[in-house]
């Protein structure tokens, strides 16, 4: 066994250690064919098999209708935050826009240099710890589509409903929650997803857009941001993030191996039940989101004093449990549990922290 940590980064985040190895194991001589896979031509007929099946193991995992194309694109989620409104928001349109956190704020400020964005209800008057409900929510009449992030990854917030807004296409950032659990991609125009939290690695970004939502682009639009030029060229207009597809694709394998969405939705329930109990059953730990709204990926605490946190992330740091401190605009703490940081991780950390208040009580 090898001397990995236990890895709560919030992203780029932890891989399967099953897949690390298959890469190395295949990073030389990729299938005896003598080359990695980094160094071959992304139009061979070797690349583009392993490029379907990324795509139809991803189509398989989230039971992706035949009517989505799914899209392999670069320039992270943030990239995203241009292109959505570049391609689905007309001249003179209007878009609605939920703000629940940091990610759905840098969404709103930069589609409002490409039209007019209605922030249909924000999470701020309850300090960013519940999600207003949708019977608050301020819809303009003719949006060309609804945004919002299913989980706000500093925050800790996350949607445990999905919005109904009836033809109004709902576009969602699903960057740090999707294959944590089964959704119902019907439901939505268009999903989207920077890599490097559930996926694999950091710059790629899988979008699924729903095939109507295709050919509406502005003129203005730059070819490397149209969704129709990107599906008519099956992600291939310009060189693709081979190296990233295909670890990708390694982790949907890995994913499907371990009983699909279905069976790790079970075992994130599980580790975000036991770490959320830590902290609510301890004098030392808190986490103030509305319990309907926390995240099952991301969660953030507080220690009650604020000088034990150097201590807190010395002793973590120690053990072998990496990455705990919270992102620079919350402060705290904040573990991310994704799908590949396992139900052993949560143990070891719950167990540390259970040790670290005894201490310090
Ligand atoms: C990480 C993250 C992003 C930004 O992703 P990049 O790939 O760095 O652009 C956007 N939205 C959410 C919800 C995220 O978690």
């Amino acid at each position: 066994m090898s001397k990995r940590a236990h890895n709560f980064c919030a992203g780029p985040a932890a891989l399967p250690e099953a897949v690390l190895l298959r890469a190395q194991a295949e990073l030389l001589d990729w299938h005896g064919k003598g080359l990695s896979v980094m160094e071959m031509s992304h139009r061979s007929a070797d690349y583009v098999a392993v490029a379907e099946k990324a795509e139809q193991d991803l189509r398989d995992l989230l039971a992706i209708p035949s009517n989505y194309k799914v899209l392999f694109l670069q320039g992270g989620a943030s990239q995203q935050f241009a292109e959505i409104p570049l391609n689905l928001l007309p001249e003179g349109g209007v878009a609605d826009y939920i703000d629940t956190g940091i990610w759905s704020k840098k969404a709103i400020e930069e589609a409002s240099r490409f039209g007019n964005i209605n922030v249909a209800a924000s999470a701020k008057p309850y300090d960013y710890f519940a999600i207003p409900g949708q019977n608050e929510w301020k819809l303009s009449k003719d949006a060309a589509y609804l945004h919002y992030a299913s989980n706000e990854t500093i925050g800790g917030l996350q949607f445990d409903w999905v919005p109904e807004v009836g033809d109004v296409p709902l576009v969602v950032d699903m960057s740090s929650d999707i294959l944590s659990r089964p959704i119902d991609v019907s439901q939505f125009g268009l999903i989207y997803a920077g890599a490097q939290k559930n996926i694999g690695p950091s710059g790629l970004v899988v979008v699924i857009v729903r095939e109507d939502l295709l050919g509406k682009a502005r003129s203005s639009c730059p070819t490397m941001l149209n969704y129709k030029v990107a599906a008519d060229n099956g992600s291939m207009y310009n060189t693709p993030a081979t190296f990233s597809w295909y670890l990708s694709g390694l982790v949907f394998e890995w994913l499907k191996e371990q009983g699909g969405v279905e069976a790790i939705e079970r075992v994130n329930r599980a580790k975000k039940e036991l770490l959320y109990k830590t902290i609510d059953s301890s004098e030392l730990y808190s986490n103030p989101i509305a319990h309907n709204a926390r995240s099952w990926m991301n969660v953030p605490f507080r220690l009650a004093d604020d000088r034990l946190d150097k201590p807190f992330l010395a002793g973590a740091d120690a053990r072998g449990l990496l990455n705990l401190q919270g992102h620079r605009s919350v402060g705290g703490m904040r573990a991310s549990i994704y799908n590949a940081v396992g139900m052993d991780a949560v143990e070891a950390l719950v167990g540390y922290m259970a040790e670290f208040e005894k201490e310090h009580a």
